[in-house]
């Protein structure tokens, strides 16, 4: 099997799985809240994951809480600025329009009429260009006196396309707006630095970078105080309740470590990778790549894909047959594809929206035959298909 859908979830590494079973078989697993020697294991089990995953996104340990996904890390990071907002008398809140669905229905709650502090709040999109960026001028075109929040993904997942987050957070810091990024699908694949760029609020999720699922972290700056979104216990500095996943929390961290460790040498190798699928691909009639063509300005693991006349759903199916793993944008409840919000926003008609495919590319799980294989099926499948035989 090719498995080329590391956007959509990453293998769990050996490490990674090591640091949770010890933490699971060993003195650490009580529960770290606990006032005796288990549950005190327990606490430096979660306080030295806390200072890794610090550390490798340069933040401070007190900066850095645990939640249950990216999801997670988005809802209380939306809410935190809305807070923020409803304290200040600023109801204006500014998103891409690109952003995951956790920072888009969250607005929509936000902006509803029975939403989260008194609801009602203005919410306006900004529009990516036709590679998928969004430009800083955009961002700043849609501010206005009342904005409270900013929240720009750091890369998108569906194009890959890496977004001005810097730029755009200092520009909001100088204006008093909370900036928060998305930085579910950059984690691990692009060096963050958290306290050098000045970000209040930043998401990240332990599975896309070979930690376990269910385990993310929200940074939130020293200068900022977290809005609760899951409420009871006073863990978490109070912040977020549940008893703590220490386990995942010590995953996260050493699945960080090792990402954060071979950053550089995992970026050279997918990036040959990359090159290796884009050579092949561009024999393949009607393929196009979408994204931004600078390699700075896009994750190296994501490509993304139209095949003329080739609708997704089918193609995932036979690709699946062929033993090709690859993705075509977010399931809806029903199991069918959805047409793609980002392809929309970067201008894509509904009917191009609809060939849309996400091959994505990991340095640790795939070799030069998987993409070799993946080519082959992907050339037989567009032939297939436009044929009109399944
Ligand atoms: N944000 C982005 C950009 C994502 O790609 C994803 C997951 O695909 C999420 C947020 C949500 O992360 P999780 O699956 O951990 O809830």
């Amino acid at each position: 099997m090719a498995y080329l859908d590391n956007a959509a979830t990453t293998r769990t590494s050996a490490a990674a799985i090591d640091a949770m079973r010890r933490v699971m078989e060993g003195e650490a697993f009580a529960n770290p809240a606990s006032q005796h020697a288990a549950g005190d294991a327990a606490l430096r089990a979660l306080e030295g994951a806390r200072r890794e995953v610090a550390a490798c996104l340069h933040a401070r340990p007190s900066e850095v809480e645990f939640v249950s996904c990216g999801s997670e890390a988005n809802n209380q990071a939306l809410l935190t600025g809305a807070a923020y907002g409803a304290r200040e008398g600023r109801r204006h809140i500014v998103a891409s329009a690109i952003e995951h669905a956790s920072v888009l229905r969250m607005l929509d709650w936000l902006a509803s009429a029975d939403g989260p502090f008194g609801g009602g709040f203005d919410v306006t999109l900004v529009r990516p260009n036709e590679k998928g960026v969004v430009s800083v001028e955009a961002v700043k075109e849609a501010l206005r006196e009342d904005t409270c929040l900013v929240s720009l993904m750091y890369a998108n997942n569906e194009v890959g396309s890496v977004q001005p987050v810097r730029d755009a957070c200092r520009m909001c810091r100088k204006r008093g707006i909370l900036f928060h990024t998305d930085a579910v699908q950059a984690a691990g694949h692009l060096p963050i630095d958290f306290t050098r760029d000045g970000f209040d609020l930043l998401s990240v999720s332990a599975h896309k970078f070979h930690g376990p699922r269910g385990t993310g972290a929200l940074l939130c700056s020293h200068r900022v105080a977290p809005t609760s979104l899951v409420l009871g216990g006073a863990q978490e500095r109070g912040h977020r309740a549940g008893t703590a996943n220490v386990a995942g929390a010590a995953g996260m961290a050493m699945a960080l470590r090792e990402a954060s460790d071979a950053l550089e040498a995992n970026k050279t190798q997918v990036e040959r990778l990359r090159e290796q699928f884009a050579a092949r691909v561009s024999q393949i009639d009607g393929v196009h790549v979408l994204g931004p063509a600078d390699a700075s300005l896009r994750l190296p693991g994501i490509v993304a894909l139209t095949v003329d006349g080739v609708d997704h759903e089918p193609a995932l199916v036979l690709l699946d047959e062929a033993g090709v793993c690859v993705s075509a944008g977010s399931a809806c409840a029903a199991g069918a594809v959805e047409t793609s919000h980002v392809l929309s926003a970067m201008g894509a008609s509904p009917e191009v929206a609809r060939t849309y495919l996400r091959v994505s590319i990991d340095a640790s799980e795939n070799s030069e035959q998987d993409i070799d294989t993946a080519a082959s099926a992907l050339a037989k499948v567009a032939a297939r298909l436009r044929g009109g035989a399944r």
